[in-house]
């Protein structure tokens, strides 16, 4: 007895419990639209206490979470009323489940012949619109079910909102439902601006679209483009509708935009089949929208009202749920990873949870940054989201359940895999790693290395490449000239010919110009042109490692960004001692015997008088002004017959008919490129 009254006591408490927790995630996800557990976890505590209540009738009380849907409407908005209640679905996690809901339908009307539509659940909110002799005039969310706030002027805003319908034999007053929802591709761009912005950022679209929605101005609702899917309609007593598919297709007609992905299933089976196969293609597909699972409701109307609801929700559909997106775990430590082009990328190491059919133990963290303003901390309890084939993410720190044992993280000054001292640029986001020895990056520097603008290593191709790193065969750069041939005989699909050829290759690599080995070291923000540049000031590798900041700087193209990552690129003593490799490997280090470019090309546009026109395909206007100065000619506006060329990009202006009419030769980019390149 004792014993049965304690198990009461304790079943109340565990009842109670849930409630709690339930209608603080409620107001969490509709008031605020900031949920703070995944919605799976929610979707298991409603679960519980469904099941509680179920097992234990006496204890339900009219307050219950599980006795309404939603939640009041508590925001600055009028509330209005709905013509025919908002209510939930109930949910099924199993095709099990489905077919106990086809039984339940059987048992009750066991007469029929059942037909079911199958549709996608669209991941937004529910909304009703009222049309009133074809015009839109009122616009409500679900709220509590009964009532919902009026949000009328910010649903104008939404281009799929017909204002005005379309035919002749529209019905004279009517409410429709469907979902608002904010396409994934929006979503990512105003979580970038957010970023931008410094601004707290959206856990996912549906929270997004439900803070869109309940804007009090307007403004701010139409710049976010949500859209909507319209499922269902209440039309007044009389009409002539008996299936939901015939409700549909005049849905269509009429203006509204209904999913095209809807089957109607002659049973249970062929809906199943076809949620499944959506599981299956789901993540192929890539819809721009969030589903979170499908919806099966029964056909006819008719049946529809013969089965009528529970408080909650419809007896003649179900909601079956997709796994889940979204999970909560702990952050049991935060590594550094190093890319292959050297960029170091926290990841957080999680306690393993179970995302959309896989185990994830591992998310990206992106940056620095980014951990500073999600202020995640070792120890922290993190909501994580997988977004289609995107690696992992962590979404949101939950702050409540700090303990105040967290660390912070601090991002390492050496590179985790070689040991070289780690930079962040000016104004960059990534810490880098720049280290011509680091294992990480080894593979990629040496194909970057033999590419055709810079050493143009024929035949060492990204297989070539594998092998020879993985056999231990080159360390870094310099090795490749000191590669035998009998380390490349032994090599897959490398036959006698193709070695001879890859070694001739090599050779005639080390009489590269000075600008091509330069490109090729791989110096951040030293790109093919800075590399050309370069050579314009340096004739030889020596001077250039031996520049000073300040004199880098001066240099029209080289602003302080590229000038400071050369500098930290020549601190490295590494990188030193593998172009002290690369000069007794016998590789072309200077342009001495050359006189430099800028003097031997000075001479030609020496007092050449150029126009530009149109626009430019690797230049600025200001470059190719520059470029031109430099290198002693002048640029004038207009075109007179003083003119030597007129330089013509795209779309170029009056100034080319000018030139036409006056005789005045004029060039294509290509051959401004050869005047600038010419001996
Ligand atoms: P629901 O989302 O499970 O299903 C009902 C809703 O589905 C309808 O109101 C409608 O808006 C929508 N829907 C989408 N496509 C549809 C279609 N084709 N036909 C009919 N309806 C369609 O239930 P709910 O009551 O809206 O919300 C409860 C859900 O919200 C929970 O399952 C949970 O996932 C989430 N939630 C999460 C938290 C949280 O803290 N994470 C809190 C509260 C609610």
């Amino acid at each position: 007895m004792v014993h049965n009254s304690d198990n009461q006591v304790n079943i109340i408490k565990k009842i109670e419990e849930l409630r709690e927790k339930i209608r603080y995630h409620n107001y969490r996800y509709y008031v605020l639209d900031d949920p703070t557990v995944s919605d799976t976890e929610y979707d298991r505590l409603m679960r519980d206490l469904i099941e509680l209540e179920e097992r234990y009738p006496r204890y339900i009380t009219p307050y219950s979470p599980t006795q309404r849907v939603g939640i009041e409407p508590v925001s600055e908005f009028t509330t209005v009323k709905h013509i025919t209640p908002m209510l939930s679905l109930a949910n099924a996690f199993s095709t099990e489940e489905l077919r106990a809901f086809n039984q339940r339908i059987k048992k009750l009307i066991p007469q029929h012949k059942l037909e079911y539509v199958v549709e996608l659940k669209i991941d937004g909110l529910a909304v009703a619109l009222v049309y009133e002799n074809s015009i839109f005039i009122r616009g409500a969310t679900r709220g509590d079910g009964v009532t919902g706030e009026e949000i009328t002027s910010n649903l104008k805003t939404i281009k799929t909102i017909p204002l005005k319908l379309f035919g002749e034999d529209i019905l004279p007053h009517f409410e429709v439902y469907g979902e608002v929802y904010m396409k994934k591709s929006d979503f990512k761009k105003l979580n970038e601006e957010r970023i931008k912005k410094g601004e707290s950022l959206f856990a996912n679209p549906r929270n997004a679209a439900a803070g869109s929605v309940r804007q009090l101005d307007p403004r701010i609702t139409a710049q976010r483009h949500l859209d909507t899917f319209i499922y269902r309609a209440t039309f007044p007593k009389g009409n002539n509708f008996d299936a939901h598919m015939e409700v549909l297709n005049y849905l269509k007609k009429i203006g509204f935009k209904v999913n095209p992905h809807i089957k109607l299933c002659q049973d249970i089976e062929e809906a199943i089949n076809y949620c499944q196969k959506w599981i299956e293609k789901k993540e192929e597909l890539d819809l721009d929208y969030e589903i979170d699972g499908m919806v099966i409701k029964v056909n006819s109307l008719k049946m529809r009202e013969e089965l009528g609801s529970t408080t909650r929700s419809p007896r003649w559909a179900i909601a079956y749920k997709f796994p889940a997106q979204q999970m909560t775990t702990k952050v049991q430590d935060i590594i550094v990873q190093v890319g292959r082009t050297g960029a170091l990328t926290p990841v957080a190491i999680l306690d393993p949870v179970r995302i959309s059919g896989s185990v994830v133990q591992r998310a990206t963290l992106h940056n620095e940054d980014e951990i500073r303003r999600k202020d995640v901390r070792i120890g922290d309890i993190v909501l994580i989201q997988k977004a289609g084939e995107v690696i992992p993410e962590v979404v949101k720190v939950i702050k409540g359940k700090r303990t105040g044992k967290e660390m912070e993280f601090i991002m390492p000054s050496q590179c985790p895999i070689c040991g070289a001292k780690v930079f962040r640029l000016e104004g960059e986001v990534v810490s880098r790693c720049n280290s011509l020895t680091c294992p990480a990056q080894i593979k990629e520097r040496i194909r970057h290395f033999a590419s055709r603008n810079a050493m143009d290593i024929e035949g060492l191709g990204p297989a070539i490449i594998d092998q020879l790193v993985e056999k231990d065969l080159i360390k870094d750069i310099s090795n490749l000239y000191f590669l035998k041939r009998s380390d490349l005989i032994s090599l897959e699909r490398m036959g006698e010919k193709s070695v001879d050829n890859l070694l001739d290759a090599i050779e005639k690599s080390k009489k590269k110009s000075l600008a091509n080995l330069i490109y090729g070291l791989g110096i951040r923000y030293v790109g093919v042109h800075t590399s050309e540049v370069i050579t314009r000031y340096y004739s030889t590798l020596d001077k250039f490692n031996e520049a000073r900041l300040e004199e880098l700087i001066e240099i029209n193209e080289i602003g302080p960004k590229i000038a400071e990552s050369i500098i930290l690129f020549f601190k490295e003593k590494e990188n030193l001692a593998i172009i002290e490799r690369l000069r007794s490997a016998g590789l072309n280090f200077s342009q001495e015997e050359e006189k430099t470019r800028k003097e031997k090309v000075a001479r030609i546009l020496a007092g050449k008088q150029f126009v530009l026109t149109g626009t430019l395909k690797d230049f600025t206007r200001t470059q190719a002004k520059e470029i031109i100065i430099e290198l002693g000619g002048r640029v004038t506006d207009s075109v007179s017959k003083k003119t030597d060329y007129v330089v013509a990009g795209e779309d170029p202006g009056s100034k080319y008919q000018k030139a036409q009419k006056l005789g005045v030769p004029i060039i294509n980019e290509e051959e401004f490129k050869k005047i600038l390149t010419s001996e």
